[in-house]
């Protein structure tokens, strides 16, 4: 029976129907995402994927916006106003997150090429995060398809320096999502059990620099103040700021100083990797790493740095989300798992704000960063039914 498009939620078995007849449509949208490269540090590849986006985005009816930038790519904002009910007042969009630059250089699809073996699809980005684009993509198509319009605003936005630490994003990113009333971000699902992140740690990052003096260390070694020694005696206190009951932990992840075996070190440096799982714990951490003093007077330190994301915290908007997502998934017999990770996102920024978020939508998979990244192809339509069956209820 052909039912007349409408603006009452279509089940989930719709979706899914739809999108198993369009696995390979989803495939091949991932597939020419990913033979786009997009490092981050170049411009003009990354653009010349924005420009594509935003050519399908706007054959979808979607308002395309770039917002310029010097050293990345462009920002990419799409709005979907969605359909007009007469006598209701509209929700406010619901936002679909995510970020187009990936960690690959240029020239990896020779070392990596697109190719699919043993039901997966393989390519630099596929997991992180291009089949979480083309579920965007291909979401909107469906309800504009099954409803005839949109039933809800929607907006998408899409950065291009995530994974640099999205510095020039970040501010566009929190203000666009404040006019927005849920967040669900596409980033690469968890694991075999394919899950959905509802807690994400904060992560921060400090620098340790200490200044001794330099000397021979043949002919005057008492005139020297060792900086090697000094860091390492830093190094022991702030590995031991760790707290990982509460998930609070430490990584001294590079050191660097001295320049020469007979030259007493007049220079050394810690770069320090901290995640916090509380956003109280930001303080605390912070409180300690600018508190260090020097254990030889005669060396100086100094400490620069802080938390660059808060934690995405299990808050109860995202247990409702995540809720709505499970009922959803249940409809065809799928159980949905969640999932906390140490790893942030741009979602660790709407969640901070106190906007209902939730993360971990995109593909199933394995290997992001890493030379064997690919997507699970038989996930692939119940993954975009899902994000339709979100947009059309949450
Ligand atoms: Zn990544």
């Amino acid at each position: 029976m052909k039912t007349a498009p409408s603006d009452r939620p279509t089940s989930m078995s719709a979706y899914i129907n739809y999108f198993s007849d369009r696995r390979e449509a989803l495939v091949d949208t991932i597939r020419q995402m990913a033979e786009m490269e997009s490092p981050s540090d170049n411009k003009v590849a990354v653009d010349r994927l924005g420009t594509w986006l935003g050519a399908r985005y706007e054959k979808l009816g979607g308002e395309v916006r770039f917002h310029p930038q010097e050293r990345f790519g462009n920002h990419l904002q799409v709005d979907f106003p969605g359909r007009e009910v007469v006598g209701r007042r509209k929700p406010k969009p619901c936002l679909l997150l995510g970020h187009f630059d990936t960690v690959y250089e240029l020239g990896s699809l020779s070392r990596m090429p697109c190719k699919i073996e043993k039901g997966r699809l393989y390519g630099p980005g596929v997991f992180d995060m291009k089949s979480g684009i083309a579920f965007m993509l291909h979401a909107i198509e469906a309800l504009q398809a099954l409803h005839g319009d949109l039933p809800r605003p929607v907006r998408v936005w899409l950065v291009t320096d995530e994974e640099v630490g999205s510095q020039t994003s970040r501010l566009i990113t929190e203000k666009l999502a404040r006019q927005c009333a849920s967040v669900l971000v596409l980033q690469p699902s968890a694991g075999v059990a394919e899950a959905l992140k509802t807690a994400r740690k904060g992560v921060g990052e400090y620098t340790v620099r200490v200044t001794g003096q330099a000397a021979h260390a043949g002919l005057d070694p008492s005139k020297g103040q060792s900086a090697i020694v000094e860091l390492a005696h830093q190094i022991t206190r702030i590995a031991g700021f760790g707290e990982p009951r509460r998930g609070l932990t430490v990584n001294v992840g590079v050191i660097r100083g001295g320049t020469r075996t007979n030259v007493v070190a007049a220079e050394a440096s810690a770069s320090i990797d901290v995640r916090i799982e509380k956003i109280g714990d930001a303080a605390r951490i912070d409180r300690k790493m600018r508190a260090l003093k020097a254990v030889n007077r005669k060396c100086k330190l100094e400490i620069t740095g802080g938390m660059n994301r808060p934690p995405m915290e299990r808050g109860a908007g995202t247990i409702a989300l995540y809720a709505k997502a499970r009922e959803l998934a249940q409809e065809i017999g799928w159980k949905l798992e969640e999932t906390a990770v140490g790893g942030g996102s741009d979602g660790n920024f709407t969640a901070a704000l106190g906007i209902r978020t939730l993360d971990g939508l995109g593909g199933v998979g394995e290997g992001a960063h890493a030379l064997h990244e690919n997507v699970l192809i038989e996930a692939l339509p119940r993954r975009a039914a899902l994000i339709a069956g979100l947009l059309a209820s949450v």
